[in-house]
């Protein structure tokens, strides 16, 4: 795992995160899931917990690298977890359940670990003023 202020050498860097999402999106389309339109950006916020947010209805998704322990499986699987939240989405919109079995079977689909990591997950936010869903 990383050290405390997040240099541990595992650490995966902005370049590599945008070249991981570049060959998960690659990997996917192979299989028959387009997400080419989804508005992807890896952000360099430090952030102790969340490794990504994804707004399925708007097609975006905010994916942070610098989470101490972040190594290459841990942001592959949670670039395709997030994926996994718009096909979700795209195949019930009105699922309440953020991890729940609509997810589930997209991690399945996608090759997600569809289990929650660590503290991340299992939070859904409400940004109350525009009545925006975001899923973590
Ligand atoms: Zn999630």
């Amino acid at each position: 795992m990383g050290d405390a202020n997040g240099k541990g050498k595992d650490m995966v860097t902005r370049e590599e995160y945008e070249i991981l999402v570049n060959l998960v999106v690659e990997d996917l389309a192979e299989k028959g899931y387009d997400f080419s339109d989804v508005d992807i950006t890896v952000s360099n916020r430090r952030t102790t917990r969340r490794l990504g947010t994804t707004w399925a209805h708007e097609n975006r998704i905010i994916l942070y690298h610098q989470v101490p322990g972040n190594t290459l499986d841990l942001a592959e699987d949670n670039i395709r977890h997030e994926l996994a939240h718009i096909l979700a989405w795209v195949r019930n919109p009105m699922d309440p359940v953020h991890h729940g079995l609509e997810w589930k079977a997209a991690c399945l689909d996608l090759g997600a670990n569809p289990k929650t990591i660590n503290d991340h997950d299992g939070v859904v936010k409400y940004l109350s003023a525009a009545n925006v869903r975001a899923w973590a």
